[in-house]
């Protein structure tokens, strides 16, 4: 299952999930009809949110909640609590979902867009550029899902670090602390759809004059510990179930050993392969959104129908860049990569 989000989960973690939906805890009721101010609930909630704060080595100051609405809310929710209206925050352009970014900004404050790599269809990470160091923050999107690029290193700007962890979170080791904000949606790399982790420093707060929807304001769900209203409970339990599957399987260095793996000899099958191209830029490729395509159209139609007979799941490239994605999240075996270059190479072999 190379799917690109909602994906691949622990198998460890859909039989517990389905069985907490029938019988959660032995409490004799499902988890979907508990209340989640008991005590049964509380603890999912606290243990989901020390597990982050354990994995990522969060200081005091960073914050761990799990809000409703997933990644696209907080393209809103984070200039709306950051970015006063005279203010300026710097972003950078590389892909979809850093534009929707930019564009939310914008109704708060004004949007500086310090880089892009758009004129290459968004291929590479751009490096060399200047944040001036009045900005209020600088967003980046740490990896980016469409094109198959992934920051490798993090400028270092002197301006408060704001990142789109969605696709890249817990898979490899970070200074996750350096990040004054950091939010990812759930169903990529850490559960199921309808969460979004927010980790924040917390002394970034109240530093703005509007005034804030209370359920849009990240101070009342600081000081709420993430329950400031009913919060999508089985989206934060099947995290929760992640997030002890991480931890029991070596944490995020194990993760990252595992993935580097998994890329890298997902990589080399495509760059010794004579009808397969990686469409990335080589030092900017992500680890966890391989993309790549052929010369041959009609031939890529019938690879997409070859991986199907075979029950490979989930590889077919977004529209923008066309040909195929395979993403490799930390759920993912080494096997699944290993059956799939196999493929490749059987598909290959047939056509020569
Ligand atoms: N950011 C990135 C990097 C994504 O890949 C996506 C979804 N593919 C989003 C944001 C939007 O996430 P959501 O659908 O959870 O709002």
């Amino acid at each position: 299952n190379f799917n690109a989000g909602p994906s691949i989960l622990p198998q460890a973690v859909l039989e517990e999930a389905s069985k907490a939906v029938a019988n959660f805890n032995n409490s004799g009721l499902s988890i979907l009809e508990i209340g989640h101010r008991t005590p049964l609930f509380e603890s999912v909630m606290e243990e989901a949110r020390s597990l982050v704060k354990e994995l990522m080595n969060l200081d005091e100051d960073h914050e761990v909640l799990f809000l409703h609405g997933g990644a696209t809310v907080q393209f809103m929710q984070v200039p709306m609590n950051l970015l006063d209206t005279n203010e300026t925050a710097a972003y950078a352009n590389t892909g979809v979902w850093g534009i929707k970014a930019i564009k939310e900004a914008k109704l708060f404050g004004n949007v500086n867009v310090v880089c892009t790599s758009e004129e290459k269809n968004f291929n590479y990470i751009p490096k060399n550029f200047t944040v001036p160091g009045d900005s209020k923050y600088f967003h980046l999107t740490s990896n980016n899902t469409i094109y198959g690029t992934q920051w490798h290193q993090f400028p270092k700007t002197g301006v408060s670090l704001i990142a789109d962890m969605s696709i890249d979170i817990l898979s490899r080791k970070l200074d996750f602390n350096s990040f004054d904000l950091i939010y990812a949606g759930a169903q990529k790399n850490m559960g199921a759809a309808g969460t979004n982790l927010v980790v924040i420093n917390k002394n970034i707060t109240g530093k703005i004059s509007r005034a804030i929807p209370s359920i849009m304001d990240y101070r009342n769900h600081i000081k709420e510990k993430s329950m400031l209203n009913t919060p999508p409970v089985f989206a934060i339990y099947v995290s929760m179930l992640t997030l002890r599957w991480l931890k029991e399987n070596g944490g995020v260095e194990q993760m990252e050993k595992r993935n580097n793996q998994k890329a890298e000899l997902l990589y080399n099958a495509i760059d010794n392969s004579s009808i397969f191209k990686a469409t990335a830029e080589k030092e900017d490729r992500s680890k966890m959104n391989v993309c790549f395509v052929m010369d041959d159209q009609t031939l890529e139609k019938k690879f997409l129908d070859f991986a199907k007979e075979n029950n490979i799941y989930g590889i077919k490239g977004h529209r923008l860049v066309g040909g195929f994605r395979a993403s490799l999240y930390n759920a993912l075996p080494l096997s699944s990569v290993q059956y799939l270059v196999e493929k490749m190479k059987e598909f290959e072999d047939s056509k020569a």
